[in-house]
């Protein structure tokens, strides 16, 4: 059996509290949340944290709420499950439910947090890309009070956010999607039925108008040392009419742009060829919900 070195516990019901705690500790106390990350890190002994700090019983961090803009809120301590089956998010950012519903297996879902999942900072993220084509905003409590910053500020490196020591991600604001918008997020993993981390994740959202892409966002995961934007490739389907070719060539620039490793799961330029299959995909879905007229 694996023993967990001793660690203090806490478990505040607000968020000054809790972020009076993490500051006190000076980097050395990490919030928990739904654990299925930070106990796995901390039994392989990958961090010894000196205290952790239970988000459980802070009531605002939950729930999932339509703005009267036609945004959406939904609170850091989701869970990925709730997200997958949450009405508010099928009907007005269904992309999201879309990445929720292939991140890992469904035991997993029901612990794991989109908070947890974008404070991981992991490389290989299934909410990332869907949260930055949505242009997501991260509304924080630290030291320094209430904070926010685009999702594209959040990611540091592997493992690594620009969150401040006590800083806690609170909860993520989605704007309304524009008429005439489609997105898609797709994933490939090692196994067919899901389950495991992406080799490769893509998600692709298009805003359409005569003809032509009015916006248009692509994100990746597992394409670097932090999940990213394809601008280059954003810019390729800008450059004209949407055509079969022109998603083509933006799923071969997209390929380009990335910067992939070789690891134990796949080699870099397996990562590449599937980049250009899976951005192409996305920007076909995303094209063909577009042209539905309605922001799916
Ligand atoms: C078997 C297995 C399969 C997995 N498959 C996938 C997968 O397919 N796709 C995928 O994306 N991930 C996967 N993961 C990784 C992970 O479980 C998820 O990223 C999950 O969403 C983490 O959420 P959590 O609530 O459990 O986070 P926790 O483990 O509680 O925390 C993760 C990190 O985020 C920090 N944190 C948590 N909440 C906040 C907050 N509100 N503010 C600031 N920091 C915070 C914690 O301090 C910690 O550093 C997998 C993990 C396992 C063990």
């Amino acid at each position: 059996m694996i023993r967990l070195k001793a660690f203090s516990y806490f478990e505040p019901a607000s968020l000054k509290e809790a972020s009076e705690i993490l500051t006190q500790h000076k980097g050395e106390a990490y919030p928990l949340a739904g654990g299925t990350d930070l106990l796995v890190r901390m039994k392989r002994e990958a961090i010894r944290p000196a205290a952790l700090v239970n988000l459980k019983r802070i009531r605002e961090l939950n729930g999932i709420q339509s703005e009267k803009d036609g945004g959406m809120r939904i609170g850091a301590l989701t869970t990925i499950a709730d997200i997958e089956n949450s009405t508010v998010v099928h009907t007005s950012h269904p992309v999201l439910a879309q990445a929720a519903g292939v991140l890992g297996a469904q035991p997993l879902r029901n612990l794991a947090t989109i908070g947890g999942n974008i404070g991981r900072a992991s490389p290989a993220s299934d909410m990332a890309p869907s949260l930055m084509v949505l242009q997501a905003r991260v509304a924080t409590e630290g030291a320094s009070g209430p904070g926010e910053r685009e999702i594209d500020k959040v990611f540091a490196g592997p493992g690594s956010t620009t969150l401040s020591d006590g800083e806690i991600m609170t909860a993520f604001y989605f704007p309304a999607m524009a008429p005439a918008t489609g997105a898609a997020y797709l994933k490939m993993g090692r196994r067919s039925g899901g389950g495991d981390c992406a080799l490769v994740g893509v998600a692709a959202l298009l805003t359409l108008g005569s003809g032509e892409a009015r916006a248009v966002r692509i994100a990746m995961s597992s394409v670097g040392p932090t999940p990213r934007r394809a601008n280059k490739a954003e810019a390729v389907i800008l450059s004209g009419t949407i055509t079969e070719e022109r998603m083509r060539d933006a799923a071969r620039v997209a390929a380009e742009e990335a910067a992939p490793i070789t690891d134990m799961r796949c080699s870099a330029s397996y990562r590449k060829e599937i980049i250009k299959v899976l951005t192409f995909r996305a920007l076909q879905e995303a094209n063909q919900k577009a042209q539905g007229g309605q922001a799916t």
